[in-house]
């Protein structure tokens, strides 16, 4: 059972925290376990289907508590007390893939030849199964069937190597797309992959220093955004203060894409580029590409939001509410019945009559995976009175799969077995327009330099060998 809401959405997608405070800052024994809780609150739109939080305490010992559910349904006051510990890690996860679902839950919490170690990751391996064999002719025996864990036997194999050492070495083994946050006796560590290819920043605390994967956790706990963690970079976080490694180094740049489009919040900034900022501009861009006449421009909230003010504003097109978004959806729509079921989007949005009844429509979208939702959207908007119903998409058609962290599959994709006529048909509105490649570069800083398009354009920065692709319908 997923999220139900979401269940039409393949996707394996994280977001991580570290917390390290001074001795002389702690003003209550779970403050750091407090903080990474705050943390992961802003980072709620990563995962929605675990979380996690891992504290270490002045022994070395690491305590974890990790459930399904939202943040704010798996932490209690008394379970954040129940976490002490002056450095801290969490996880908040989204996966449909993977049987028993709590068991791949993070943080990953394990015993090595130097002590306790918390694990926390975004992102996904490629060679995740090529690594496990190997680990697992070794003797490695592996209780998930996740890629963190395959990381942590890794550095433990390079026990007799310091800890930022054997990371190197781990470095070198993995392949793909990774934001690490380890805590460790003493330290925090982050890690990032050499492409860059999943974010991660460092922000700097009153008597210490956080982790996270976007800006927006930074703001929301106070700390102050120092910048971000360099592809391949190893930050060493502890008494002496921060220490930086240039573990692996590459001159090329691979940051996500999906990221700007769809993942991050619009008030995140990552890598330099603004998230609100970017959609923005690629709404603009749209609005440049389509001109069309309509009477309102109306979002698909929230991801659709910055894109739509984006376009309304180029084109002059007056930007409208026409879709009422419950956000308040959490566990508890687990397993609803077969009859809220059916009822599908509709427990999540629903359109606005006063708005768009007998009304010209812009519906703005951020990307389509499956195009399910977008077709049901449009059917709402038909049956509340809408006139014409044009769908315009903030992103190239999605065609092509991701492995490195977005996990979204070829036969899911809609975009890789239709044309856009095709889906416009499938989906059901007067017309569809996607937003072309070229504008999308246009639409990003440095013209789109540096940025992982694969879902676009299946070129992939790092090799997925002996996987097979196709391309756009
Ligand atoms: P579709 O019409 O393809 O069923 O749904 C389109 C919607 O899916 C868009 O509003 C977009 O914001 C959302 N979306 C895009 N990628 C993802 C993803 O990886 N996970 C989830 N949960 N939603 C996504
Ligand atoms: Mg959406």
């Amino acid at each position: 059972m997923g999220h139900v809401l979401d269940d039409d959405k393949p996707c394996h997608e994280c977001g991580v925290v570290g917390v390290y405070l001074a001795e002389a800052a702690v003003g209550e024994p779970a403050e750091a376990a407090r903080t990474a809780f705050y943390g992961l609150f802003a980072l709620q739109h990563r995962g929605q289907e675990s979380a996690g939080i891992a504290a270490v305490d002045e022994n070395g010992e690491a305590l974890v508590h990790k459930a399904m559910g939202l943040v704010s349904e798996v932490f209690s006051p008394a379970v954040i007390e129940g976490l002490p510990g002056r450095i801290a890690v969490g996880h908040v996860r989204y996966s449909t893939t993977g049987g028993s679902r709590l068991l791949n839950a993070q943080p990953l919490v394990f015993s090595y030849l130097r002590g306790m170690v918390a694990l926390a990751h975004n992102g996904n391996l490629v060679n995740y199964l090529e690594l496990r064999d190997r680990l697992a002719t070794l003797g490695s025996v592996f209780q998930t069937s996740t890629d963190t864990e395959v990381i942590g036997n890794l550095l433990a194999r390079y026990s007799q190597d310091r800890l930022e050492d054997a990371l190197i070495k781990t470095m070198i083994d993995v392949k793909g797309g990774y934001a690490l946050v380890l805590a460790a006796r003493d330290t925090l560590v982050g890690v990032r992959d050499p492409l860059g290819i999943r974010p991660l920043c460092l922000g700097k605390l009153e008597g210490g220093y956080v982790l996270a994967s976007e800006s927006c956790a930074l703001d929301t706990i106070g700390a102050e955004f120092l910048r971000d963690v360099a592809p391949g970079e190893i930050v060493v976080i502890d008494s002496r203060g921060v220490t930086s490694l240039c573990a692996l180094q590459s001159r090329q740049r691979a940051h996500c894409v999906f990221e700007y489009i769809y993942f991050a919040r619009p008030d995140s900034t990552l890598d330099g580029i603004n998230v609100n900022r970017a959609r923005r501009a690629m709404g603009a861009q749209l609005a440049r590409e389509t001109r069309l006449q309509a009477d309102i421009v109306v979002p698909v909230p929230d991801s659709g939001t910055s894109a739509a003010l984006g376009y309304a504003a180029e084109s002059g097109i007056p930007f409208e509410e026409g879709l009422m978004k419950n956000r308040y959806v959490g566990r508890t729509f687990i397993q609803p019945t077969q009859k809220m079921r059916d009822l599908g989007v509709r427990l999540k949005l629903n359109p606005v009559a006063e708005v768009v009844a007998g009304r010209r429509i812009i519906l703005v979208d951020d990307s389509i995976v499956r195009g399910t939702t977008s077709r049901q959207i449009v059917s709402m908007l038909r049956t509340a009175g809408a006139r014409e119903v044009h769908l315009v998409v903030a992103s190239p058609p999605t065609c092509h799969s991701c492995y490195y962290g977005i996990d979204t599959h070829l036969p899911e994709l809609i975009a890789a077995r239709l044309d856009v006529e095709g889906i416009r048909a499938f989906i059901g509105a007067d017309s569809l327009h996607y937003l072309s490649v070229e504008g999308m570069f246009s639409a990003l800083d440095r013209g789109g330099e540096g940025f992982c398009v694969a879902c676009f354009d299946g070129r992939y920065p790092v090799p997925v060998e002996g996987v097979r692709e196709g391309g756009c319908g």
